[in-house]
């Protein structure tokens, strides 16, 4: 799924959250259950994202993804029970650039699964800053090469300086998020859901 998509809340989707989200409000346990992880796969049955079930299910209301495989929860509004997809995907093929992450604060700190990339601290995302390994002030670029993330301790530590002269070095060199990191990071993931290993480890 492009980051094109996964930021696009039509008015389908508004119509859907809509629809709900006000009757999940009512009943314990709905909650959650939108929150929970979905597998999206390609039309080609290739996993290509994660999503929320929220998200999924929005999906699927447009027509634009089917449910593969269900979580076994049910999601209620006033009229219908839906069932919570575990695995959904796409209808259409869609083209997944060789880079597909948009560059942003949340990437960085997925690529970095939220570790302090000089103490190794792991950390909320709130808890959580970016750091330029090669200062702004020095020149450096606001780039996933020159981007990692860094707990405010490391981050005041560090201050203007380069690692190398504030004595600090990087648990692994910085990268840009790739798909590569996008399948290794839902392989984490997908430990925890039995319905995802098959398009996981194949
Ligand atoms: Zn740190």
């Amino acid at each position: 799924m492009s980051p094109r998509m996964e930021h696009d809340a039509g008015p389908t989707s508004r119509l859907a959250a809509g629809l709900f989200l006000p009757a999940a409000a009512h009943r314990a346990g709905d909650g959650h259950a939108l929150l929970a992880p979905v597998l999206v796969l390609n039309a080609s049955y290739e996993p290509i994202n994660v999503c929320a079930a929220r998200r999924a299910l929005v999906l699927v209301l447009k027509g634009v993804a089917m449910t593969e495989e269900e979580n076994g929860h049910f999601l209620h509004s006033a009229r219908v029970a839906m069932r919570v997809p575990s695995v959904i995907r796409l209808l259409e093929y869609r083209r997944i650039p060789h880079q597909s992450r948009a560059l942003s604060r949340k990437n960085i700190l997925l690529r970095d699964r939220n570790t302090c990339q000089y103490c190794a601290t792991v950390l909320p995302s709130s808890e959580l800053t970016l750091d330029h390994v090669i200062p702004r002030s020095r020149g450096g670029s606001s780039t996933w090469e020159n981007l990692v993330a860094c707990c405010h301790s490391c981050n005041r530590r560090k201050g203007n300086q380069t690692p190398i002269e504030a004595g600090m070095k990087l648990m692994r060199e910085p990268r840009a998020f790739n798909l590569h990191t996008s399948r290794h990071i839902m392989r984490l993931m997908g430990r925890s859901d039995d319905k995802w290993r098959k398009y996981l480890f194949y």
